[in-house]
């Protein structure tokens, strides 16, 4: 049997943990898996376009388990009542290429981007940043929101969003928690004085949502939104003036912020610095930037950080998701005993 948990036990286990508790959890998996990158099977993920957006799979294996997730991004969802990130995953075991375990992963998404940021700026944002800006208060901010508070002690939020509802959804769900949070009338009142800058809209074009201008000196920007072939947030020339750190350089030269930039356009990979092979921030004046657009590893250090922690628990249920006939060569065997029509 495969084991499962579906959308109802994601919610419970997540809400009965804490979000917090689950994102430090998979910051140390994705941590860790990251350190052994050579490890894995590596390829720029598998994506569809239509006008409508983009349906992708992403594959990774350690030659012991292999991992995929579905995902789609579909900017205008939301104005038809569809969210614009839904996403279903799978572990399997490599000796035999069964399944043993599938999880719903919308909202283990929403948890794995924000501890990939966190973990990233915890390496790259400096110390004694304070106060994060955040652009786009929509389904990511909020579990964004909790990864900065709970790995870099981030309690002050600049927010931004060109709808009012999410804004004010945003502070509905995060003042409770404890959060002082500001909500500024543009993008440059928020940004002003921020330490860290995290920019998560969706919009399928070229979009300038953070200008040079807003940039100053020492700052961490967090550019998630950006992770589509025709789809960035920044402004180019913001790229000139910073250290730019991808998760894995072929998928994001297609994707990320730095798809118009080429090849030769200097960047340095998230595990290079956690390995200390490569500098990261150098001085508190550096402009550090993760172009973040998602990698396989990451869905891979979820699924197996969730997988080992709902083990045994009522979080996860069965399903009968292989065909496993008795004789291995008797696939009929399992529908031989219909009864012939006519
Ligand atoms: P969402 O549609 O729920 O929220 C996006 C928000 O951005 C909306 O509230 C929208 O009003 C706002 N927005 C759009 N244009 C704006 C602008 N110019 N200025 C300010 N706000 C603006 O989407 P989501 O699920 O929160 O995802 C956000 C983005 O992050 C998407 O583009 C998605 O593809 C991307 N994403 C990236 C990763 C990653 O690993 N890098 C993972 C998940 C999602």
């Amino acid at each position: 049997m495969t084991r499962l948990v579906d959308v109802h036990n994601m919610a419970r286990w997540i809400s009965d943990n804490g979000p917090e508790r689950c994102i430090a959890g998979m910051i140390e998996y994705i941590d860790a898996d990251f350190r052994r990158w050579e490890s894995f099977d590596k390829s720029a993920r598998v994506a569809s376009h239509t006008p409508f957006g983009v349906i992708e799979l992403m594959p990774t294996s350690d030659h012991e388990t292999y991992a995929f997730k579905y995902v789609n991004g579909h900017p205008s969802n939301p104005l038809r009542g569809y969210q614009t990130v839904t996403a279903f995953g799978v572990l399997a075991d490599v000796h035999n290429g069964y399944p043993t375990f599938l999880a719903e992963m919308t909202l283990l998404t929403a948890l794995r981007t924000a501890a990939t940021s966190a973990l990233v700026a915890r390496v790259l944002a400096r110390p004694d940043s304070k106060v994060m800006a955040m652009i786009g208060t929509g389904s990511q901010a909020e579990f964004q929101a909790l990864a900065f508070r709970q790995a870099l002690g981030i309690q002050t939020l600049r927010v931004y969003d060109v709808d009012p509802d999410a804004i004010a959804k945003f502070v509905r769900n995060l003042k409770p928690l404890g959060f002082s949070i500001e909500v500024a009338a543009d993008v440059s009142e928020a940004v002003r004085g921020a330490d860290i800058v995290t920019t998560c809209t969706a919009d399928k074009q070229l979009a300038t949502v953070l200008h040079d201008a807003d940039v100053t000196a020492g700052m961490h920007l967090n550019a998630i939104g950006g992770d589509c072939p025709g789809k960035t947030e920044l402004d180019p020339a913001i790229l000139d003036r910073s250290k730019v750190f991808v998760e894995y350089t072929p998928q994001t030269l297609i994707e990320g912020e730095i798809q118009h930039q080429g090849e030769d356009f200097p960047v340095t990979e998230l595990w290079e610095v956690l390995l200390g092979r490569k500098a990261g921030r150098t001085s508190a004046d550096d402009i550090t930037l993760f172009d973040s657009v998602g990698f396989a590893i990451e869905d891979f250090s979820a699924l197996r950080y969730l997988r080992d922690d709902v083990a045994g628990t009522n979080y996860e249920s069965e399903i009968d998701l292989v065909a496993a006939p008795d004789d291995p060569k008797d696939l009929f065997g399992m529908v031989g005993s219909f009864s012939p029509v006519g």
